[in-house]
């Protein structure tokens, strides 16, 4: 089972997508954990990406790329995955797909979680509060928004188009929007 879970920041994919990594046995893998991962071990390609994630921007689609397939050919995959926060743009979805093309593998379905604008902004003021993240002050949220909308959103259509995507309710609770999600895969 190989999952791409879309939605914009503070919709609750890391959330739902550590559920449903239990629930299905298989992996979740977040492009922006790998990111802070190399951040925080102080790699070259984290030095490279921390101005830029702070400032609330896409990170180069090379270097994200570069950290997914490393990952994707780790042997904790087989049983499959879940994609949090990639692909972010439509050149990302097109780098999916021909990399999946090379590993003979492919995405059995999208979700989209949808949630109201404001609610996002109270949820990430409250992870703000309780992680700390350093994209997570208010001005930057703003930004990530827009950065979604312009570049993120077109990705929910492109797997639509490919018939593989399902639109998901994301307000209420955390059991009720697994349980949406679980009953649309
Ligand atoms: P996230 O944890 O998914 O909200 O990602 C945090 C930050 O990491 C984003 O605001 C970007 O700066 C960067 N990032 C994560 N995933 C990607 C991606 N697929 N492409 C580019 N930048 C990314």
């Amino acid at each position: 089972m190989r999952l791409v879970l879309l939605g914009p920041p503070g919709s609750g994919k890391g959330t739902q997508a550590a559920l449903l990594k239990n629930r299905l046995n298989i992996v979740h893998i977040s492009t922006g954990d790998l990111l802070r991962a190399a951040v925080a071990a102080g790699t070259e390609l984290g030095k490279i990406a921390k101005a830029t994630m702070d400032a609330g921007e896409l990170v180069s689609d090379e270097l994200v790329l570069q950290l997914l397939e490393q990952r994707l050919n780790e042997p904790d995959v087989a049983n499959g995955y879940i994609l949090d926060g990639y692909p972010r743009n439509l050149a990302q979805a097109q780098a999916l797909d021909e990399l999946l093309g090379r590993l003979n593998q492919n995405i059995d379905h999208a979700l989209a979680l949808i949630v109201d604008q404001e609610q996002i902004v109270a949820r990430l003021a409250q992870r703000a509060a309780e992680q700390g993240r350093s994209d997570d002050s208010e001005s930057v949220v703003r930004h990530r928004l827009h950065v979604y909308a312009e570049q993120t959103a077109p990705v929910v259509n492109y797997y639509e188009d490919k018939g593989l995507l399902t639109a998901i309710d994301g307000m209420g609770s955390i059991d009720e929007i697994n349980q949406r999600l679980c009953d649309a895969i």
